[in-house]
């Protein structure tokens, strides 16, 4: 255990054998994932925080190892980062993404998570016109999340995609916006429709945290002073509603308003309601 060798890590500490080879193992079985049809994805819904009603869906992926079961994205998207493997995998989030939108009864948006690393193939710009091309989805409907990171390593290239993204009338998101290293500048140099407030805000300040209530309310200001829509993300509860609607918020997004669903459940929602 951890504790064996007075708090200290040791490389050849059992635990850490057994990372680097589950690390190992699940590199190696990602390489086939897509081909294997080992990926699917959900959909959760993003809901207008004073109406209600349903204004899209963020795209979450997921993979089903064939013997390890479900293995969580935030083990797996990092390693596929690092293991260059994520241009691949989210070329096919992009493509099957936008194809399901496609089929959506009324016009909502579908939101997919871009790592940093997409933006610098070349091609990323053209893979994503293509397919809003195949699918007839319009621009309009398609929003892209990036993080902060995206603007830390070669931010001149990420800000030339994104600006032909923004040509080709896709929405941009900020995601997870306060959780990394951030310099506020890129938020005047590139337009984003909005800003999704990070889960950690929104859980902290519903205990009361007077620091997070503070960020939130800046965030929002921050936003409605740049035409910026802001989303609250991880609302768990009513009264995490009530609280970030007070704030400002102007979306939601959350367990309470519905999880991450499979892809007929999410079509089942764009279909109009017949009047009873
Ligand atoms: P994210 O983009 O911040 O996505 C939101 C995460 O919060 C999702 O986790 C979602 O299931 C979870 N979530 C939503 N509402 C609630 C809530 O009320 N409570 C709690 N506790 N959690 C909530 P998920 O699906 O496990 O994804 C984790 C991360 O993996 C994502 O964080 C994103 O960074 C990454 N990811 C997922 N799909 C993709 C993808 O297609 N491409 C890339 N590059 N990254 C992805
Ligand atoms: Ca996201
Ligand atoms: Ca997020
Ligand atoms: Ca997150």
């Amino acid at each position: 255990s951890k504790d064996a060798g007075g708090g200290v890590f040791h490389a050849y500490e059992p635990q850490l054998h057994l990372a680097a080879e589950e690390r190992r193992v699940l590199e190696i079985a990602l390489r086939n994932a897509v081909g294997n049809d080992e990926m699917h994805l959900q959909y959760q819904p993003v809901v207008d925080a004073d109406s209600g009603k349903l204004t899209g869906f963020e795209a979450l992926l997921r993979w089903t190892h064939p013997e390890l079961g479900p293995v969580s994205p935030a083990k797996f998207v990092p390693l596929a980062e690092d293991a260059r493997l994520i241009g691949p995998i989210g070329e096919w989030v992009l493509r099957a993404a936008i194809a399901e939108a496609a089929r959506w009864e009324t016009p909502v948006r579908v939101a997919v998570n871009v790592s940093p690393e997409q933006l610098h193939n070349p091609n990323f710009v053209s893979v994503v016109a293509q397919a809003l091309n195949q699918s007839g989805l319009p621009p309009e409907r398609l929003e892209l999340e990036v993080t902060e990171g995206v603007f830390m390593r070669q931010g001149t290239v990420a800000v030339q995609v994104l600006e032909k993204i923004l040509d080709l009338g896709i929405r941009l998101s900020l995601d997870d916006f306060g959780t990394g290293y951030s310099s506020l500048g890129y938020l005047s140099r590139t337009r984003f429709s909005s800003i999704k407030v990070d889960r950690s805000f929104v859980q902290a300040a519903s205990r009361g945290a007077k620091e997070a209530i503070a960020i939130i309310r800046a965030v929002v200001a921050l936003a409605d002073s740049l035409g910026m829509a802001t989303t609250a993300e991880g609302v768990e509860t009513e009264e995490e509603h009530l609280m970030v609607r007070r704030l400002g918020c102007t979306k939601v997004q959350g367990y309470y308003f519905g999880r991450p669903l499979p892809a007929h459940e999410a079509h089942a929602l764009t279909v109009p309601k017949t009047s009873a």
